[in-house]
């Protein structure tokens, strides 16, 4: 188990800097996702921590060495990439076999830790099946044992499970979950995915434009973002321009005027600010209470156990997710339903 610490990271392409002073400590043992929008730098980031990219100022050490000049295959790494880059022309145990030949093992001991790899990615059976004969997912595990079979410091992923149907990216994140978990690898996964990121991360660090703009657990993420690009990255939040009146209590984004409790707004004045509201923090309900504001369904999605609705208050569309309920099954698109905010589950950010 190894730790890694990036220290300053830039790197720069032309007239684009990819990696923008980026700073991060990540334990040993960690499962730990880069997170962001294409083009943000993830995977520059990760390359660098790989040796396949330099940086073009700043350093990194794994376990307190400085690699920062090491050459990959001196960094005692793994990596798994999105495209597999399996040899096609092999078998199963061929592919796996591979790293171990080359630091001459004996035949034996190279055919008995094939095979509690593949033992422990439920793939034994198809020991002797050629590469191309397996699945998507067969062979995005055949590439993760290949990776950890030689028993590297640090496993490095990058998007591994984005040219798998939703299926089996499910199950094949479990199975990448629970062989971490089982082999306390330290682990750099990198993805645009918010879901993935938040059920397989102990931590998360979410980029843009070449910096990271928050590291924390995925609760911590979630429940309190540090911006409002987190919070529609991580959360799918309701991201507000809004105008608070502190005299009146009152935050007011367009035409949604919302009376707020004064503990909500403490911190701020008559200011502009951002109203975050995160879909679950928006009650519906078919009647129009006391206290509630007017609003009209627009869009409806049923997905069993919760269904999401947008409602709109005068020019402000609000996503909202509810419990599916015998309450507002009946909501259809152009009824007027009444909403009130949980403010529990709101944050108020200072102006960007
Ligand atoms: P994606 O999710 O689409 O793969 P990403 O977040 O991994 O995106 P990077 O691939 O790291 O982003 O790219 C970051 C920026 O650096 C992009 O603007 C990209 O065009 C640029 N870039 C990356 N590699 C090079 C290169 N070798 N030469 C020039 N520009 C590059």
């Amino acid at each position: 188990m190894s730790r890694i610490a990036l220290h300053n990271i830039s790197r720069q392409f032309d007239d684009t800097l990819a990696v923008h002073e980026v700073s991060l400590e990540i334990a040993s043992g960690e499962f730990f996702s880069i997170l962001g929008p294409s083009g943000c730098g993830k995977t520059t980031l990760l390359r660098i921590v790989a040796g396949f990219e330099r940086p073009t100022s700043g350093t990194i050490s794994i376990d307190s060495r400085d690699v920062t000049q090491v050459p990959t295959q001196h960094r005692g790494i793994g990596m798994v990439f999105q495209n597999y880059a399996l040899f096609p022309h092999m078998s199963v145990f061929e592919n796996i076999a591979f790293g171990l030949e080359t630091k001459k093992m004996e035949k034996m001991a190279i055919r008995r830790r094939v095979e509690d790899i593949l033992d422990s990615v439920h793939l034994l059976e198809k020991i002797d099946v050629p590469v191309p004969l397996l699945s998507g997912g067969e062979q995005q595990r055949v590439a993760v044992a290949r990776a950890l079979v030689v028993e590297p410091a640090v496993l490095l992923m990058d998007e591994p499970l984005s040219n798998l149907d939703v299926a089996l990216r499910l199950k094949t994140r479990e199975e990448i979950r629970l062989l971490q978990k089982k082999t306390g690898i330290t682990t750099v996964y990198v993805t645009h995915d918010q879901s993935e990121a938040m059920s397989l991360s102990d931590r998360i660090a979410v980029m843009r434009s070449g910096r990271i703009e928050q590291v924390g657990t995925p609760a911590q993420m979630y429940e309190a973002p540090a911006s409002s690009f987190v919070a529609e990255f991580l959360g799918g939040a309701n991201v507000l321009p809004a105008r608070v009146s502190r005299s009146e209590q009152k935050i007011i984004a367009g035409k949604l005027v919302l009376s707020a409790p004064a503990t909500f707004l403490d911190g701020f004045g008559d200011e502009d600010a951002t109203l975050v509201v995160k879909p679950e923090a928006i009650v519906l309900s078919p009647s129009v209470d006391d206290g509630d504001v007017t609003a009209v369904i627009v869009h409806k999605e049923y997905l069993g156990f919760t269904t999401n609705f947008l409602a709109q208050v005068g020019d402000v569309t609000l996503r909202i997710a509810s419990m599916s309920s015998e309450r507002t099954k009946h909501l259809r698109s152009g009824d007027a339903a009444g909403i009130r905010f949980d403010w529990s589950r709101c944050t108020l950010l200072p102006h960007a």
